[in-house]
This record gives C-alpha cells, sequence and structure tokens, in this order.
C-alpha cells in the first residue's frame, strides 16, 4: 500500500480483516479526486455546516466500510460501551458518531472523521449517473440556498469535461474488494453494530485459540 493512500494507520488489534489496506487505497485516490474536483468546480462546504449528517434520514454504508472504526473502537476499550449505545437504535436515528453537544475536550460535528465511511466522504462533491448514462452532480441543500443555479453550472462544467468522482463507481470498487460484507448497505448504525459484532467474535476466537496453544 502506497503510505500516502491511508490517511489513518490502520488500528492493530491482533486481528485482521483482508482488503481493508485496499479500501484506504480507494479513499486515498477518492480524496485525490475530491481535492481536485472541488478546486477546478470553486466549491467546498460551508464553514462549520453540519447538515448532511444532521438531516440525513438514512446515511448508509456497509459492514466492510465500518470495520476501521470498529477495530479502532475495540482497540480503545470502547466498543463495549458503544455497542451498549447501540442496542435498540432505530434505522433513521441519527449517526452515533456526530456530536451536537460540543465541549472543551470534544468539538461539534464528526467525532470519527477519519473512519467515516464511503458516503460520507462522496456527499457533496461526487455525481449520480442519470437514465441516459450521464454524470449529475449531488449538490447539498445549504450550498443551492447560498449559491443559487450552482447545480447548474457545475453540471454545465462537467458535460464540458470536468472530472468528478462517480458514486457508482466507487460503491463498486468497495464492493469488489469484499463482495461478502461490502456489498449490502445498511443504515450508519445498524452497520457499525454488525462490524462491532463481528471483530468481537474474531477477537473472541483468536484469545481461544492463543489459550489453546499455551
Ligand atoms: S460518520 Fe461522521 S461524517 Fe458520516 S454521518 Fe456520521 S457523523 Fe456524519
Amino acid at each position: 500500500m502506497a503510505e500516502s493512500s491511508s490517511p489513518i494507520p490502520l488500528p492493530s488489534v491482533e486481528i485482521h480483516f483482508p482488503g481493508l489496506e485496499q479500501l484506504f487505497e480507494v479513499y486515498g485516490e477518492l480524496e485525490r479526486k475530491i481535492a481536485d474536483f472541488k478546486e477546478r468546480a470553486g466549491i467546498d462546504c460551508l464553514w462549520k455546516c453540519q447538515t448532511c449528517c444532521s438531516t440525513a434520514k438514512y446515511v448508509e454504508a456497509s459492514i466492510f466500510e465500518m470495520l476501521p472504526l470498529s477495530l479502532h473502537l475495540w482497540e480503545e476499550g470502547r466498543a463495549e460501551e458503544i455497542l451498549e449505545k447501540l442496542e435498540g437504535v432505530h434505522p433513521e436515528d441519527l449517526c452515533i458518531s456526530l456530536n451536537l453537544h460540543p465541549t472543551e475536550e470534544v468539538p461539534e460535528g464528526c467525532m470519527n472523521y477519519s473512519f467515516r465511511p464511503l458516503v460520507c466522504r462522496l456527499f457533496g462533491f461526487s455525481a449520480t449517473v442519470d437514465k441516459n448514462g450521464d454524470p449529475r452532480i449531488v449538490i447539498c441543500k445549504p450550498l443551492k440556498e447560498r449559491h443559487s443555479g450552482i447545480d447548474h453550472r457545475i453540471n454545465e462544467q462537467i458535460r464540458g469535461n470536468l472530472p468528478v468522482p462517480l458514486m457508482p463507481d466507487f460503491s463498486r470498487k468497495i464492493a469488489f474488494i469484499d463482495p461478502r460484507l461490502g456489498q449490502e448497505k445498511y443504515p450508519i448504525n445498524i452497520a457499525l453494530w454488525e462490524a462491532l459484532e463481528l471483530v468481537g467474535q474474531k477477537i473472541h476466537l483468536h484469545k481461544a485459540a492463543e489459550r489453546e496453544r499455551g
């Protein structure tokens, strides 16, 4: 893995899930493409805006995308506390990583930004593909309200060959790395719960095997 492709050091609990290095390579590629797109299109998020995290009914992710955060939480000894918080969570509940009540220690916003899944990286700076196969930028409401006609302007730029990351391409790339855990999407809190359980089971099995070896 190219060092620059991973925005974070992968967690080092003593178990391994194949494909996480490739996942961060894909995230690295996406980050570079988004930086280029933002510069050429002249757009960026509004200062301290949390609207996409705090108003989205469903933020969806695969279990595979939530493995890095799950490994990190197990490594930090916080997995059981988070599993308890996720007990009985509703699919439409806000993402558990979103902090709307800042303190001196924990600022407002995403508390797990480095570990966020694909949709959180794509939203605002990527395109879907319409029924004719043409890319269409997905712009959030606050940006549309602030800059009237912004989506029309950017779609024109895209038609004029401005390269834009395509959501379906990146989703496919990730699903391809781990078809079993990467294909199906769930509400983000449910995907996190499943990933935490999976990592927990692996840690349990790993410890049992170590005990057997003596
Ligand atoms: S993981 Fe972070 S960026 Fe994604 S929805 Fe949750 S709070 Fe927002």
